[in-house]
């Protein structure tokens, strides 16, 4: 039977050239290491595979250390390496943690501030970040946190934030800055009624600490009656048929349900063994 060590070595290159061996990733999650780890025929072509990388930058071949494999050699680069000018960095880029990126060419990415999107470009944070009740079948925006000022940034690349204005516009057939900021307003109102915030590439809910499952979900339905008033009431600046906001409020419940099993397995993964998250 054909099995991965059956296949002739051009292939197995071929197949290594999709394991993103340009990614800083711990050497735990880095595929090359994993499968050089799996058996010595693979391990043999691994090393053949991270020479040839190697062999493309003669700088990183004279850096090599005594006895250190070629894999080793081609992940300390690749982390250690502005991928963009190739000069020393270890810092990654703010929108691809997994891309090592100096400050300065992280720079010559175009992207803005959360709040700069919202206030800017009258997008609501429901809007931006995807998919959720309101469109759920939108992908998310490329975006990323970087420390400032004390604080977390988000930031989106402003490519995104300009298609996802577009869409708005397309969606409700309205480009008037004052509608959107209207809309915009109404939305941040039923995200802030929700309690959910988005933090760290998610969003959470506030305050659900020490709820059982019952309360918690009479607490859904009940914020649930209070978004669908606000977003059926006719004059709400939504750009949305009667149909399409009953379709959101009826969506509100599961997507609260989804972010808080999510949350909850979150903390529990970062609670003490014997410690409930609830
Ligand atoms: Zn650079």
């Amino acid at each position: 039977m054909a099995s991965l060590q059956s296949l002739p070595v051009e292939i197995l290159f071929h197949i290594l050239a999709f394991t993103g061996p340009f990614r800083r990733i711990s050497p735990h999650d880095d595929p090359l290491c994993n499968l050089a780890a799996s058996s010595k025929l693979l391990q043999d072509v691994v090393e053949a595979y991270a020479r040839g990388l190697l062999k493309q930058r003669k700088s990183v071949v004279l850096k090599r250390r005594r006895g250190e494999p070629y894999r080793k050699t081609w992940r300390r680069w690749v982390s250690n390496t502005c991928q963009t000018c190739k000069k020393k960095s270890v810092r990654a880029a703010i929108l691809d943690p997994g891309v090592t990126c100096c400050v300065n060419c992280d720079r010559k990415i175009p992207k803005m501030t959360k709040t700069d999107a919202v206030t800017k470009h009258h997008l609501s944070l429901l809007d931006l970040f995807t998919p959720n009740f309101l469109h759920p079948d939108l992908p998310p925006v490329t975006s990323g946190e970087y420390m400032c000022m004390g604080g977390m940034a988000t930031m989106i690349l402003t490519e995104d934030v300009l298609a996802r204005k577009q869409y708005i516009v397309e969606q409700t057939g309205n480009q008037d800055e004052s509608f959107l900021h209207k809309r915009q307003n109404l939305l941040t109102k039923v995200q802030r009624d929700l309690r959910l915030y988005y933090k760290g590439g998610r969003w959470w809910l506030e305050g659900r600490l020490g709820m059982d499952t019952t309360e918690l979900l009479l607490q859904f339905l009940n914020v649930k009656e209070n978004v669908r008033k606000t977003i059926e009431n006719p004059r709400a600046h939504l750009g949305l048929s009667l149909e399409a906001r009953r379709q959101v409020a009826d969506a509100v419940v599961s997507f609260l349900k989804a972010v808080e099993s999510s949350q909850s397995n979150s903390l529990r993964m970062r609670l003490p063994a014997g410690l409930s998250a609830s």
